[in-house]
């Protein structure tokens, strides 16, 4: 049973959810699994000095009090990270491929 003014304190409570942008996707904190092809669903930790005893898996579309927006200079420095530690795999990968080829 519906009592009268509470669908319409649901509904912007919802639009509150639906439209907050102060997630971890967007936070300092975050550190994403793969930064590279980071999205809201994306999973990572969060790394915040107050939670980080936690061990918290947060995803791109959670949030909390602690958030502080990144820098796109933070976001370039982690997607350059993955890079090089994917071209680091890869390298790796190439040399023990031609290592198991040559014997
Ligand atoms: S849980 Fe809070 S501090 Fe941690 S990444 Fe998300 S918003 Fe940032």
């Amino acid at each position: 049973m519906r009592t009268k003014g509470t669908e319409p304190e649901l509904r912007r409570s919802l639009r509150r959810l639906a439209w907050q942008d102060e997630n971890c996707l967007a936070c300092a904190w975050f550190s994403p699994n793969d930064p590279i092809n980071a999205d809201l669903l994306e999973r990572g930790k969060c790394v915040h000095p107050k939670l980080r005893e936690y061990n918290l898996i947060v995803s791109g579309r959670d949030w909390c009090n602690l958030f502080e927006e990144t820098t796109r200079q933070n976001i370039d420095d982690l997607q350059e990270k993955a890079m090089k530690a994917e071209e680091e795999l890869g390298l790796a990968h190439s040399r023990a491929e031609t290592s198991r080829r040559g014997k």
